[in-house]
């Protein structure tokens, strides 16, 4: 039956989690890996807590353990576990060399996998499970179950990119964190951060691919009701890169604790490439943001970012009212 096939399914996963973390920790074939983490900045501590592993160089040592444990191998190909050759019927393990972040459902069931190379370049950098009878990537917040009473307590949530962030920023003692799995934010995953709380940070990667997914996922959270705020990366590093390399607290104070508001974001955003001594790029981006400031709700802030703008490009708090006033009319 159905749910005796689940069962099954995450018997073997949480089998599985155990046995990748003990190659990791105590084996000799598992020690590269082990320093690879380390090196990298990641504490026994940490490796313990989120459970990670390794999966050894073969074809065949994950699906020679789950025979002898009586598991069906179809069924364990279902699970994403091992993978089918064409030809025969005979079945090699997916993940191999690599190491393993255990993906746990929102009530701590160990439901998928995410490997990663060891190598700087070997591709794919991570490999997931696919999707499963038991794993929906886009339902699924990574770190969402150990995290969940933190975002309560604090009445805050720190969305990432990577799970190596999201670990990163509970090793800085930030505990409400979580990142969704190397997709965008899917309106699924807004509405449950949204029943837990309503104030958000997206601290993204700062290349072009996490500006842009920064901005597409603030749309979806305010879409939901979340009051987003966005945490601003120096170039080309990522959360965990910055944790590494200036330490965990001005991560907190500098990072996280500079977050500006979606509306900063957005002049930022705007702007980024753009070279505003161009008459026509400038004028471009103030009516871009004016348009924005359009949708806000508080007059306050409204006239908060009109001076700044006021500022900037030396034009009139009258002239950017009026031309405030024009589009929101007709924007409704
Ligand atoms: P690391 O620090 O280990 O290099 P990262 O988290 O910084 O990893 P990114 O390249 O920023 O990696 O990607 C962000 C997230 O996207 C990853 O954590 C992973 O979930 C997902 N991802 C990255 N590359 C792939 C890939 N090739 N296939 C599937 N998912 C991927
Ligand atoms: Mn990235
Ligand atoms: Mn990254
Ligand atoms: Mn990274």
């Amino acid at each position: 039956s159905v749910s005796k096939d689940v069962q099954k399914m995450l018997e073997a996963h949480e089998l599985l989690k155990k046995f990748y973390h003990h190659l990791l920790v105590n084996t000799k074939e598992g020690e590269h890996a082990l320093d690879y983490l380390l090196g990298r900045g990641f504490t026994k501590e940490v490796i313990d807590r989120f459970e990670i592993g390794y999966s050894f160089d073969s074809w065949e040592f994950i699906s020679k353990f789950l025979v002898k444990r009586g598991f069906n191998l179809e069924m364990m190909e279902k699970a994403g576990l091992l993978v089918k050759k064409n030809s025969a019927d005979q079945y090699f393990d997916r993940f191999r060399n690599r190491i393993m972040f255990p993906i746990m459902d929102h009530q701590g069931m160990t439901i998928a996998f995410s490997g990663r190379v060891l190598a700087a370049d070997d591709q794919p950098k991570y490999l997931n499970s696919p999707e499963t009878k038991i794993f929906n990537k886009g339902k699924l917040l990574y770190n969402f179950h150990q995290a969940r009473v933190h975002i309560r307590k604090n009445q805050q949530v720190i969305l990432y990119e990577g799970f190596a962030d999201v670990i990163s920023s509970v090793r800085a003692g930030v505990e409400y964190s979580i990142a969704t799995m190397g997709t965008s934010l899917t309106e699924e995953q807004a509405k449950i951060i949204r029943r837990n709380v309503s104030d958000i940070i997206i601290c993204y990667d700062s290349d072009s691919a996490g500006i842009e997914a920064t901005f597409r996922a603030s749309k979806t959270l305010s879409l939901v009701g979340c009051k987003v705020k966005v945490a601003l990366l120096p170039d080309g590093l990522d959360p965990d890169d910055y944790i590494k390399k200036y330490g965990t607290e001005k991560f907190k104070s500098d990072v996280i604790g500079a977050s500006v508001t979606l509306m900063t974001f957005k002049m930022h955003y705007f702007r980024r490439g753009k070279s505003l001594q161009d008459e026509g790029e400038k004028l471009h981006y103030i009516e871009n943001v004016i348009k924005e400031l359009s949708l806000l709700e508080s007059s306050v802030e409204q006239e908060m970012y009109l001076k700044q703008l006021s500022t900037e490009f030396d034009l009139s708090m009258e002239v950017l009212k009026e031309q405030l006033h024009r589009v929101s009319k007709t924007e409704k």
